[in-house]
């Protein structure tokens, strides 16, 4: 769930691991935690509770002597965040060290069993376990014992294991978790995330779905967990840029991503959106006759990747024609449905790593269904066991809640739906020739909204007053407003939900009065009468209005407190721009209210839990 850095070379490993442990500090985390072997195999293991600060003050000046080591940073799942329960953890020896990412399942039968033969546990982790387990099977071999351990344990885990016993060793392994070596010159790192590995090396391996790595002077050896048969790793350049992965001039990562959306949507639609308006993806990994052949689309998704799902479903029905239906990961992977090969699942997470998305992408698969994934991380557990892949292509996104990357789920989803109308011939060309030119017109008109940045500051800051907010919005727009709801809850934990704008007199109308405020998105579509009718209701009810309409559109002046004003697009293309408008509402509330943007409380970046 959180951060991982191993690091086995020439230089000292200590200010490896912090500074990388630094830089996963976005994932959102409770605890922190190093080990370093020295040249002695003596261990030398530093924890704190809190921020890889306090690691550092518990530091201070000191010296840790050692080349190989590692460090966590925790979100826990099992036990408080504290002192005891950080990571790493260790077994009754002191001789076998374990930082641990996800969950271990059968953890409390394990704990009982290793308890029953005399194993004293320190710490209240699923993780302790593993290092209980190693030491129960040690018999001169680390490689082995760590192999028999790991074959024990269900669930999902990121594991790197160090110990005394093997002073020029790093074992990693994963199942349900992601893991990559960083493969540098006579140095090898073990990380959750290549932005942790970045400033050392490009050149990386990612470890796939149970495999184990053992790293040693001689480089990194790749085996099955199950079987040890041995895997030839293939190594893949990361493009990323080190700046790319650093704030830039931005206060905070937030504010960053907020303003590369418009350069996030032009690479998404790079190689893509041809010039003539035709859609192309180059590595889709479905051919045309099976796009033809689909009568059915389900989408599988959680939250913010869940609402993109549902503009997705407004553009594959509307475009394609092609009946969509959008499902809650967590739930559709525990009520099985029909499904057979005329159903494209399209998966969409972030990361690639959502334990619900991922499950449900399996699900799928072994339903025959043709599964797509639509994500951002290369490379990922979800691009890796797809059928075919979009990649979002939004760059790393640092800040735990999804700016960039979500818009970039629409802009790949309607490049989908454009793709799909295409090869069916379910609009005219020029219909679809117009839309294209849209979609590429949106990145300026994103750049136009964003260079108004400042103006959102005390629209934000009146946000923040209230306890409570709504939002509302029809067609394309009503996933907006829900979206704008969510970041408004995410970030500056003001209460909020998004309606679509005809269910307000169903219901939500009855909190409507002068301290509940009321967003309304308004913008040009078929449906903007209506909404302009709710707004009058909601006025009636003396609830302050914030209208989000048209440029030039004065026709709600009287009915509003306050009033943004978007450049005209089409509606299809419209939640890329009132997107924004949501992103920056919740960014100016949160900054008002004096919160960590980046670092959300109670929140982590990649959910690889259920
Ligand atoms: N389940 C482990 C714990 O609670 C690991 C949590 C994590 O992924 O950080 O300590």
């Amino acid at each position: 769930m959180c951060g991982i850095i191993g690091y086995l070379g020439e230089r000292a490993a200590a200010p490896v691991l912090l500074d990388s442990l630094q830089r996963l500090e976005y994932r959102g985390y409770d605890s922190a935690g190093v080990v370093v072997l020295g040249a002695d195999g003596l261990a030398t293991s530093i924890k704190s509770a809190g921020k890889v600060e306090a690691l550092l003050a518990r530091i201070g000046g000191d010296e840790i002597p050692g080349r190989v080591g590692m460090g966590h940073t925790r979100w826990a799942t099992h036990g408080r965040p504290s002192h005891d329960n950080a990571h790493p953890h260790c077994d009754c020896s002191g001789r076998f060290y374990v930082i641990h990412n996800g969950i271990i399942e059968n953890f409390a039968e394990l704990r009982q069993e290793l308890e029953g033969s005399g194993h004293h546990f320190a710490s209240e982790t699923d993780t302790e376990v593993l290092p209980h387990l190693i030491e129960e099977y040690y018999k001169g071999d680390l490689v082995v014992a760590t192999r028999q351990a790991l074959a024990r344990l269900n669930g999902a885990y990121a594991v790197v294991v160090l110990s005394s016993t093997d002073p020029d060793t790093l074992i990693g392994a994963r199942l349900n978790a992601p893991l990559v070596i960083g493969v540098g010159a006579d140095e090898w790192f073990l990380s959750s995330d290549v932005t942790a590995i970045i400033p050392y090396t490009r050149q990386a391996i990612v470890l796939g779905e149970g495999q184990m790595a053992v790293l040693s002077p001689v480089g990194p050896v790749v085996t099955s967990i199950v079987d040890g048969s041995e895997i030839a790793p293939s190594v893949i350049r990361v493009e990323w840029d080190v700046i790319q992965a650093e704030r830039g001039g931005y206060p905070n990562f937030m504010s960053k991503e907020i303003h590369e959306q418009p350069a996030a949507l032009e690479n998404a639609l790079r190689g893509r959106l041809l010039s003539d308006g035709r859609v192309e993806f180059p590595d889709l990994g479905i051919d045309q006759e099976q796009l033809r052949s689909v009568q059915r689309i389900q989408i599988v998704a959680a939250g913010s990747a869940y609402y993109a799902g549902m503009i997705a479903k407004y553009a594959l029905e509307d475009l394609a024609q092609i009946p969509t239906t959008v499902e809650v990961a967590s739930e559709w992977r525990y009520r099985p449905q029909p499904l057979d090969h005329s159903t494209l699942t399209v998966a969409i997470s972030q990361s690639g790593e959502t334990a619900d998305t991922l499950a449900a992408a399996r699900l799928a698969k072994h339903r025959d269904s043709f599964v797509l994934a639509l994500t951002n991380v290369v490379g990922s557990t979800l691009a890796m066991e797809a059928d075919g892949v979009i990649n979002l292509h939004a760059g790393p996104e640092i800040c735990v809640v999804a700016t960039k990357t979500f818009t970039n789920q629409v802009a790949c989803s309607l490049l989908l739906a454009l793709r799909l109308a295409q090869v069916r011939q379910t609009r005219s060309e020029g219909d679809l020739r117009e839309l294209a030119s849209a979609l590429r017109s949106v990145a300026a008109v994103q750049r136009q909204l964003l260079a108004r940045d400042q103006e959102f500051q005390p629209l934000g800051a009146w946000l923040a007053e209230h306890q409570s907010a709504l939002y509302m919005g029809r067609g394309y727009n009503y996933p907006a407003a829900v979206e704008a709801a969510l970041k408004l809850k995410e970030v500056a934990y003001v209460h909020a939900e998004g309606y679509p704008a005809g269910e307000l007199k169903h219901g939500p109308i009855a909190l409507l009065d002068e301290s509940m405020p009321l967003i309304a998105f308004a913008t040009e579509a078929p449906t903007r009468d209506k909404v302009r009718s709710n707004i009058q209701e909601a006025h009636a009810r003396q609830s302050p209005v914030l209208a989000v309409v048209s440029e030039g559109d004065h026709s709600l002046d009287d009915q509003v407190r306050f009033k943004v004003e978007v450049p005209r697009v089409p509606e299809v293309v419209s939640p890329l721009v009132t997107a924004l408008v949501g992103q920056l509402l919740a960014y100016h509330a949160a900054m008002a209210r004096g919160f960590d943007v980046d670092r959300p409380r109670n929140l982590a970046k990649s959910v690889t839990v259920e």
